[in-house]
């Protein structure tokens, strides 16, 4: 079972309807890096880091 985060789940502002997916929570959040570029985040701080990891769940 893979895991899932929603984008709007970590920035509800940014109105994204992106879902990051991975086979484990590393590689969630490796993808979430990668897309946070589209909006314009380069840096993933600890703080959004621990935002992404609190949005993460299991995919059904
Ligand atoms: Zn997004």
């Amino acid at each position: 079972m893979g895991k899932i985060v929603e984008c709007a789940k970590v920035d509800p502002s940014s109105g994204c309807t992106h879902v990051i997916r991975g086979t484990t929570e590393e590689e969630v959040l490796k993808n979430a890096a990668e897309h946070a570029k589209q909006h314009g985040i380069r840096e993933v701080t600890p703080e959004l880091k621990a935002k992404v990891k609190a949005a993460i769940r299991d995919e059904k």
